[in-house]
C-alpha cells in the first residue's frame, strides 16, 4: 500500500513514499535555487534538463529510505500540472514508466490541488475527524495559497472540488515580495530577507497603499503596493528606511491578506478551518494577522510544517492517495497541462466517494 511521489512543476526535485494511510516513509526535496539565482529567476530549460538529471536517483534514494523497490509500490503520482512544461514532462513521463514497468495505476496531480490537501495529511491538524483518515480535517475549509506564482483562495469541498473564491488580479503575493526585496537591494528570492530586514524597522513610518483593502469579495492585487515601494526606493534611504519601509510593506500586506480572509471567511460560512499554505506562509507577520481572522471567526488556523507549504512531493503522494481512494486515476496518455486551473479537475461522482 506504498504511494510514490514526484514533484517538477518549478525548481524543486522531490520524490517522497507514503502508506496509504498517509505515513510518510520517505522524502527528498532538492532546491534549484543555486542554479537559478545567477538570473534571478527560474529559467524553465535550466529547470527541466535539471529534473532530468536529477529525479531518476532522488527516486531511488526515497525507495531506499522506505525499504522497498519499485516492485513494492501500490501507485504512482506524479504532478501533471500546472507549472513549467519541461519539469511536468520528466516528472509525469518518469512516473509513467515505473507505472508500465510495474503495471501500477497512475495518478496525475494537480500541483494546486496537491497544497489543498496538504492540511487533511493525518498529523498536520489534531482537530476534526474524517472516518478514512482519523484526525484529518475535514471538508469544506477555506484554503489560502499564498506562494511565488499563486495567490487563491480556495473552498476545498472534497477531492477534486475546490471552489476558487479568490485571486490576485496581478502579481501573486510571494512575487510581491520578491519584487519589494529586489527594490530594497536584498538577494532572490527575496521573501524571508524582508522579513528579517522587517524585525529591524517601524512600519508606521511610511504610509502604504492597502489594495482592495474593505473591497468586496477575496479578491487581490499587490501591483500597486510595489510601485508605491518603488517611488519611496527613489527617493534615497538609508538602512533604516530601508528596515522601516520592509517593515510598513509587511504590515501592509498582513493587513490586506487578512481583510480578504475574512471576507473569504463569510463567503463560506461552512468551513471548519481557515488554512495558510505556500512559501509565503512562512512569515511570521502574516501568520499572526490570519490568527486573528480565525479566532474571529471562531475556526482553528490551520499552517502546515514548512517543509509542507513549499514545493515537496509529500503533497503529491498524499493527494494521490486521496485520488486513489476515490479511483480518480488517470490513463497513461494523460499529458501534462501548463496552465490547469483547480475548477477542472475530475472528482468523485455525487455519492460513490464517502
Ligand atoms: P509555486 O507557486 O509553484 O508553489 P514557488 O516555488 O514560487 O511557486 P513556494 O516555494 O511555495 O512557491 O514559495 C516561494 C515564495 O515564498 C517566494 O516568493 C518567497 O520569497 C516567499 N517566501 C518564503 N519565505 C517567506 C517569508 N518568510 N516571508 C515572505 N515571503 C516568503
Ligand atoms: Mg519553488
Ligand atoms: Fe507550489
Amino acid at each position: 500500500d506504498l504511494v510514490l511521489g514526484l514533484e517538477s512543476s518549478c525548481d524543486e526535485t522531490a520524490a517522497a513514499i507514503l502508506r496509504a494511510d498517509g505515513t510518510i516513509l520517505a522524502e527528498a526535496v532538492l532546491s534549484q535555487l543555486a542554479e537559478h539565482t545567477p538570473y534571478g529567476g527560474v529559467v524553465p530549460e535550466i529547470a527541466a534538463r535539471s529534473h532530468l538529471a536529477h529525479l531518476p536517483a532522488l527516486v531511488r534514494r526515497v525507495l531506499d529510505q522506505a525499504g522497498t523497490t519499485p516492485a513494492g509500490l501500490a501507485a504512482v503520482a506524479a504532478t501533471a500540472g500546472p507549472g513549467l512544461i519541461g519539469g511536468l514532462i520528466v516528472g509525469a513521463t518518469l512516473g509513467k514508466g515505473i507505472a508500465i514497468a510495474q503495471g501500477l495505476p497512475y495518478l496525475a496531480i494537480n500541483h494546486l490541488e496537491g497544497h489543498a490537501l496538504t492540511p487533511r495529511l493525518p498529523g498536520v491538524h489534531p482537530g476534526g475527524v474524517a472516518p478514512e483518515a482519523r484526525g484529518a480535517l475535514a471538508f469544506p475549509y477555506l484554503l489560502l495559497l499564498l506562494s511565488g506564482g499563486h495567490c487563491q483562495c480556495v473552498l476545498v469541498e472534497g477531492v477534486g472540488r475546490h471552489r476558487r473564491l479568490g485571486t490576485t488580479l496581478d502579481d501573486a503575493v510571494g512575487e510581491a515580495f520578491d519584487k519589494s526585496a529586489k527594490l530594497l537591494g536584498l538577494p532572490w528570492p527575496g521573501g524571508p530577507h524582508l522579513e528579517r530586514l522587517a524585525g529591524a524597522g517601524d512600519a508606521k513610518r511610511f504610509s502604504l497603499p492597502r489594495p482592495l483593502y474593505g473591497r468586496e469579495g477575496c479578491d487581490f492585487s499587490f501591483s500597486g503596493l510595489k510601485t508605491a515601494v518603488a517611488n519611496i526606493v527613489a527617493k534615497g534611504l538609508d538602512d533604516q528606511g530601508r528596515a522601516d519601509l520592509a517593515a510598513g510593506f509587511q504590515a501592509a500586506v498582513s493587513a490586506t491578506l487578512a481583510n480578504r480572509a475574512a471576507h473569504a471567511l463569510a463567503m463560506a460560512p461552512g468551513a471548519t478551518a481557515l488554512v495558510v499554505s505556500g512559501g509565503v506562509a512562512a512569515n511570521q507577520g502574516i501568520r499572526a494577522a490570519l490568527a486573528e481572522v480565525a479566532a474571529k471567526a471562531g475556526l482553528p488556523l490551520v499552517a502546515p510544517p514548512i517543509r509542507l507549504c513549499t514545493d515537496n512531493a509529500v503533497m503529491i503522494a498524499w493527494a494521490g492517495i486521496e485520488r486513489l481512494r476515490a479511483g480518480l486515476t488517470e490513463p497513461l496518455d494523460h499529458a501534462p497541462r501548463p496552465r490547469w486551473p483547480l475548477a477542472e479537475l475530475a472528482a468523485p461522482e455525487p455519492g460513490i466517494c464517502r
